[in-house]
């Protein structure tokens, strides 16, 4: 059973053996087929589980089927996770596995500069990744709208309530298009996060691996 078999073709395929991804792990092989058929996924999982190509794969697949249309500072898909070193390795898988697609991402985080951040904006991005803070700043500027995200990954979803980002992630998640696509991960269930989960996603897929 390799990536093929649970869905995913052409280029994306391609990318995924070419950084070494040839045999799907358990969490893969739950999530990657059940998103395709746009199903949301809460996803019980820790950092080594494969989560990050679980969700980047089926995304970037649905998002290659619709073309290249994007509209100013916008972004049709968003991952949220709590830390700038989470983000950043994020943004090296998909745009690792997104090589082949003519695809734009962006990266919004603390501590670096909002300009360059806000400039990549501009035309719209496919697929962004951010952490809570700096990304709630450049929407309540109107620098980013994300009326029109119809796919939201919460990543590391427990830790961002740790870090006291919650309120953030819920107005975040309120300010996407009601009819998206929504993925959790969680290394722990805390009850927030389980309301945070029973709040936004429709009948997910629960994965615990
Ligand atoms: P993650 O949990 O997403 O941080 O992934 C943990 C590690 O597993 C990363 O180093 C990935 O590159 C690697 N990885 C993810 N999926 C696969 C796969 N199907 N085959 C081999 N390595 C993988």
């Amino acid at each position: 059973q390799g990536f093929a078999e649970l869905g995913i073709t052409g280029g994306l395929l391609k990318a995924a053996l070419d950084v070494g991804f040839e045999t799907p792990k358990p969490i893969q092989e739950k999530a990657i087929p059940a998103m395709l058929q746009g199903r949301d996924v809460l996803g019980i999982a820790q950092t080594g589980s494969g989560k990050t190509a679980a969700f980047s794969l089926p995304i970037l697949s649905q998002i290659i089927g619709l073309g290249t249309k994007r509209l100013p500072r916008t972004a049709r898909a968003l991952i949220l996770c709590p830390t700038r070193e989470l983000a950043v390795q994020i943004d090296e898988v998909v745009r690792s596995l997104a090589k082949h697609a003519h695809l734009a991402t962006a990266l919004v985080l603390g501590g670096v500069s909002r300009g360059s951040q806000v400039r990549r904006l501009a035309q719209g991005v496919d697929v962004l990744i951010a952490t809570p803070g700096r990304l709630t700043d450049i929407v309540r500027s109107g620098e980013l709208s994300l009326a029109e995200t119809r796919w939201l990954v919460l990543d590391e979803a427990d830790r961002m309530l740790d870090m006291g980002f919650i309120n953030d992630v819920r107005r975040i998640a309120r300010a996407t298009h009601t009819d998206r696509q929504t993925a959790l991960f969680s290394a722990t269930m805390p009850k927030e996060i389980d309301q945070l989960a029973g709040s936004l996603l429709k009948e997910p897929l629960r994965v615990e691996i």
